[in-house]
C-alpha cells in the first residue's frame, strides 16, 4: 500500500520569548493584514497587498483595452523602473 505523503511546510514560528507581534501593515484596499496576504507593497500612507495590486493594473489595462499611461507607471513602479 502506499502511503499517501504529507508535505508539510515549516512555518517560521518566532520561537522569540517576546510577545511582540510583528508589525501589522494592512492593505488599503482589502483591509487585510499582511499576513494574509503574500506580499504587501507600501506606499506612502498607503498599503496594497499584491493581490489587489494585480486587480488594479488588470483594470487599469482592461479599462481601454491596452496598457494605459497610469497602468504603464504602475507597471514601472512595480518593476523598478528609472525614476522620473
Ligand atoms: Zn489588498
Amino acid at each position: 500500500m502506499e502511503e499517501e505523503k504529507v508535505v508539510s511546510f515549516r512555518k517560521k514560528k518566532s520561537k522569540d520569548n517576546k510577545t511582540e507581534t510583528p508589525e501589522l501593515e494592512y492593505c488599503s484596499f482589502c483591509k487585510r493584514p499582511n499576513t494574509q496576504v503574500p506580499k504587501m507593497v507600501k506606499g506612502p500612507g498607503v498599503n496594497i497587498c499584491s493581490e489587489c495590486t494585480l486587480i488594479a493594473v488588470q483594470y487599469l489595462i482592461l479599462d481601454n483595452g491596452l496598457v494605459s499611461k497610469e497602468a504603464q507607471k504602475i507597471l514601472d513602479l512595480l518593476w523598478g523602473v528609472t525614476k522620473k
